[in-house]
């Protein structure tokens, strides 16, 4: 909220009713233009919780303000701010390693010298934030997360990334979530972290995926200004609009060649309003995925949209191990786990029960493995597969341990079939080459850790050519590793 209304357009109040619960102000605007002295929920006309950031931003365009840290901090003080910002200096886009390196140390040093005005009375009842510099210069921002921690236990509340605006706006996603990256993961997990400046749909589940807690951004009114609409999947231009692309009031009353022809001021208004809308619908997508336990599902479906989030997806994919640390396995209501595409293959959800299965896969104390292919969700059919197999594999059925493999899941113990998720999974997908190559993968993973003299027995299905594809090359695999291992492989008529 620009709080000299000069540009706004939407009154606070109007925010609070479209349901955003906190706005963030600039204080140093605040006492620049206006000087208000008292509470700021007042001069807002906002009851919700109020962020006020001091001027780092204004630092950031115009090179410099004129104000100290201290004062900025005190200022945000009188006026009763709920969320309070230090004066940091932002790593400006495209510097040097020492100029990052500078702001990221003036920051921290700032950070520090806040410690004792933050604490003292009239200051207590905020939460400080502590954002950590350095741009596109991860160790930088690594360094500085690492020494801001026992900063932040004397009095801040939040951690803050400052400064990805550029990048958001030229779409660089992938640099963003390594920065986002090298904070989360070198902060206390139970410390929130906040995200300066981003505000794009595109962007926000994935920083999301990697513990991001809080946004704020102007681009509603920015994009606004300058004609654009703001959708989940990508920004239009007005003028290129046929049809509106959402079913929110202002959507709903409006055609897009409607809008065009609405006076200017009004026009950024009503476009202001939906693109809060659409950032609203957004928000309230991921966290409905998160409830759902289906957040990865998510993410791939929205990586098809654009580029630039298929971009930041696969950045993603250099953060699998911590992302799985900190993914909760299993949930009460759990429900079906969506196999949408070849990157299911990362599902948290899969990827972790599979790890436990190849974890303890040496322990298995049978003479016969017998690997079947899963080809049927009907439970009765697939018990008579598998009994009709094990009577002419092994006379004695006791020896045999069997698992059944299936894309994307990996091998499932036959016994554990009617648990989640193996009992629960629907898959929409096309069996890939990169879908082979993994499920080879993970059966000559099992192969290897199998004691060596298991009798294994692999069965695949004549009629089901990836199948045959799948044996090909594992038995290719065992050929080029020097495992010595008895196999046997056994094409069935499967229907
Ligand atoms: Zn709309």
């Amino acid at each position: 909220v620009d709080p000299t209304f000069r540009d706004q357009y939407v009154k606070p109040s109007e925010l609070l009713e479209m349901g955003f619960n906190s706005i963030i102000t600039n204080a140093y605007l605040l006492k620049k233009h206006v000087n208000i002295v008292s509470d700021v929920h007042n001069y807002l006309r906002f009851s919700g919780v109020i962020m006020t950031d001091s001027g780092a931003y204004q630092i950031l365009k115009y090179g410099g303000v004129e104000v100290s840290n201290e004062e900025i901090i005190q200022y945000q003080c009188k006026i009763k701010t709920d969320i309070g910002v230090i004066l940091d200096i932002p790593t400006q886009y495209n510097v040097s390693f020492d100029e990052a390196y500078s702001s990221a140390l003036e920051t921290y040093s700032r950070a520090q010298e806040a410690i004792k005005v933050i604490n003292s009375e009239q200051c207590q009842d905020i939460l400080w934030v502590l954002p950590v510099q350095g741009g596109v210069y991860i160790d930088i921002v690594k360094e500085f997360a690492q020494k801001s921690v026992d900063v932040f236990y004397n009095g801040f509340s939040i951690f803050a990334l400052g400064s990805p605006t550029t990048l958001l706006e030229q779409y660089l996603f992938d640099k963003v979530i390594d920065m986002i990256f090298a904070v989360r993961s070198n902060v206390p997990f139970s410390a929130p972290l906040h995200l300066f400046g981003a505000g794009h749909p595109l962007i926000i589940p994935f920083a999301v995926a990697l513990g991001v807690d809080m946004f704020d951004s102007a681009s509603y009114i920015l994009y606004a200004k300058d004609d654009r609409y703001i959708t989940r999947k990508g920004t239009y231009r007005l003028k290129e609009l046929e049809y509106t692309l959402c079913s929110c009031p202002i959507c709903s009353k409006y055609s897009p060649k409607e809008l065009r022809e609405i006076p200017k001021n009004e026009r950024v208004k009503l476009l202001s309003m939906h693109n809060l809308y659409v950032i609203r619908e957004e928000i309230n997508e991921i966290k409905q995925a998160i409830k759902e336990g289906r957040f990865w599902e998510y993410l791939e479906a929205k990586a098809y949209m654009h580029p630039a989030a298929k971009k930041a997806f696969e950045t993603l994919f250099k953060y699998l191990e911590y992302l799985y640390k900190h993914t909760p396995y299993s949930k009460p209501n759990v429900k079906a786990v969506l196999l949408v595409s070849q990157n299911s293959i990362y599902n948290p959800k899969v990827l972790i029960p599979r790890r436990k299965i190849l974890s303890r896969i040496s322990t298995v104390n049978k003479s016969i493995i017998i690997f079947i292919p899963y080809i049927s969700k009907d439970k009765v059919f697939m018990n008579n597969f598998v009994s009709n197999i094990l009577k002419y594999v092994s006379t004695d059925t006791g020896s045999a341990k069997v698992y059944l493999y299936y894309p994307i899941i990996g091998i499932i113990p036959y016994e554990l079939l009617t648990l989640f998720p193996y009992s629960q999974f629907e898959i929409g997908v096309e069996i890939t080459d990169k879908i082979i190559e993994d499920l080879t993968y993970i059966i000559f993973e099992s192969i290897s850790l199998l004691k060596k003299d298991t009798s294994i027995t692999l069965i695949w299905c004549k009629e089901i050519s990836w199948q045959q594809e799948l044996i090909n090359r594992i038995i290719k695999a065992m050929n080029n590793s020097k495992l010595q291992r008895h196999i046997k492989t056994m094409a069935i008529e499967c229907t």
